[in-house]
């Protein structure tokens, strides 16, 4: 292990939020009496950039390679505050210069195409082939267009799902604007799992936002997959703080799901909603893991890829480690703050088996601030431990209920505090 010796790589897993609970064994081998190892991460999002940047701070000698396909990234966490005119679309873009200058990470802008395993190659759509000693694959999702009739990608152009953000971010916010007073919004959540299970639920309140400011006589109806919940019973009640009477909730869990799109008429159906037309209709489709995965034989039956949640190593591909959405890493929330814990702790392991070490035992942390207003949010926590090689729950929950306006005030700030934070730490920015 170049430059960082056990003692500093274990206090640097504190640091950064991977809590070293045992003493742990990191010996120093392989990578240093041999070639560099070469480490190549497929996707520049929340778990891949962080994945990146940290196996370069943990063992500098690794040549580390990512792969991914945009030169700027486009933030999911904040791109409602876009919808909401609240923020630009500027303060939810990143570039990868700090991760080039900062970390040394030779970034190549290209997607994958296909993964050799045996030979232990990828090839870019470009054209150049990548051999790999460790791959780590974190390319977030891909939607299910089979599931609803009369969805596909060419009709989200007119049912936007803005779940991925960017184009989709700015489609959803120019049919917003486009919109009349006395207009109705359409959301429809997906079926779980999915990518960030509490956002639509702020998407509501900030389209409501933005609607109470411009468009007081519209409405938002929220078809929600997940059914009750403990989580929603808070929003519901900011609701009738914020919003009174502007959004409606829908059951469409089980029977209730969206089974078909009529995009002409701008309407979705389900078996017990009926036919619902609305003004704008955000259609989130169900979701899967990003498409590499499945081309790749890491995904099972589920669609979502298995991982040994200690080092997120592929249940299914030898020396390939799966991060982020993509993942199964149940009971945590597919969340951007979890694929960036999860790719931290995969550089670590990385690290710690290509110097011939035991990974110490670490703790797993995430959290998720939700907006309801500028000066309005809700967040919830997590923190997990391994028992059994199955990550359980330690200890978290959901902010305060009782919580009064300056506690929701504090949460808005911190929720912006959060965001500054995770993206100068994934994108290596001083
Ligand atoms: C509206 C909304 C709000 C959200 N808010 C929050 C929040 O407040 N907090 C939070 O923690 N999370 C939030 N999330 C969730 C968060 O965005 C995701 O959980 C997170 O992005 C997952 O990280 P990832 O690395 O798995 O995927 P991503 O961050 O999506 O990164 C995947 C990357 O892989 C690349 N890629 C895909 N295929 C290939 C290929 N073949 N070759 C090369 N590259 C490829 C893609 O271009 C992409 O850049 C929100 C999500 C949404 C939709």
């Amino acid at each position: 292990m170049s430059q960082v010796n056990r003692r500093e790589f274990i206090k640097m897993l504190g640091a950064v939020g991977v809590v070293s609970a045992t003493s742990g064994l990191i010996l120093p081998g392989s990578v240093m009496a041999g070639a560099k190892a070469r480490v190549v991460v497929v996707g520049g999002g929340f778990g891949g950039a962080t994945c990146a940047n940290y196996l370069r701070q943990y063992d500098s000698s690794l040549d580390v390679t990512l792969i991914e396909p945009n030169t700027r990234f486009v933030t999911c966490p904040f791109s409602n505050t876009v919808l909401a005119g609240m923020r630009s679309i500027n303060f939810i873009t990143h570039n990868y210069d700090g991760l080039r200058k900062n970390r040394n990470i030779n970034v190549i802008h290209d997607t994958v195409v296909s993964i050799d395993v045996a030979a232990k190659k990828l090839e870019l759509k470009g054209g150049k082939i990548l051999g790999y000693d460790r791959l780590v694959v974190s390319p977030g999702i891909s939607f299910d267009w089979n599931e609803i009739e009369g969805s596909s990608e060419e009709n989200s152009k007119i049912m936007p799902h803005a779940w991925k953000a960017g184009a989709q971010t700015l489609l959803l916010r120019k049919q917003l604007e486009a919109m009349k007073d006395g207009g109705k919004v359409i959301i429809a959540s997906p079926r779980k799992p999915f990518r960030a299970p509490p956002a639509p639920y702020e998407r509501a309140s900030l389209i409501a936002y933005y609607l109470k400011k411009s468009k007081p006589s519209s409405k938002v109806l929220l078809v929600d997959s997940s059914g009750d919940s403990e989580e929603l019973a808070m929003f519901r009640k900011g609701w009738e703080k914020l919003y009174k009477g502007m959004i409606e909730w829908v059951d469409g869990s089980e029977q209730g799901e969206i089974v078909s799109a009529n995009v002409g008429a701008l309407s979705l159906t389900g078996r017990t909603v009926g036919t619902l037309k609305g003004d704008v209709v955000n259609l989130i489709p169900p979701q899967r893991a990003g498409e590499i995965a499945r081309v790749a034989g890491l995904v099972n039956k589920s669609g979502w890829c298995p991982v040994d949640q200690k080092n997120f190593a592929s249940r299914l591909q030898k020396d390939i480690h799966v991060i982020g959405d993509a993942c199964i890493a149940d009971p945590m929330q597919k969340t951007g703050h979890s694929a960036n814990t999860q790719g931290k702790i995969c550089a670590a392991a990385i690290v710690t088996e290509l110097n011939g070490g035991t990974m110490p035992e670490v703790i797993y942390s995430t959290s998720i601030y939700s907006l309801l207003s500028p000066k309005y949010a809700l967040s919830s926590a997590g923190v997990y431990r391994l028992e059994n090689g199955k990550l359980k729950r330690a200890s978290g929950g959901l902010s305060d209920k009782k919580a009064s306006r300056k506690t929701r005030l504090k949460e808005a700030r911190f929720a912006t505090g959060w965001y500054k934070g995770i993206t100068m730490d994934m994108f290596g920015k001083t």
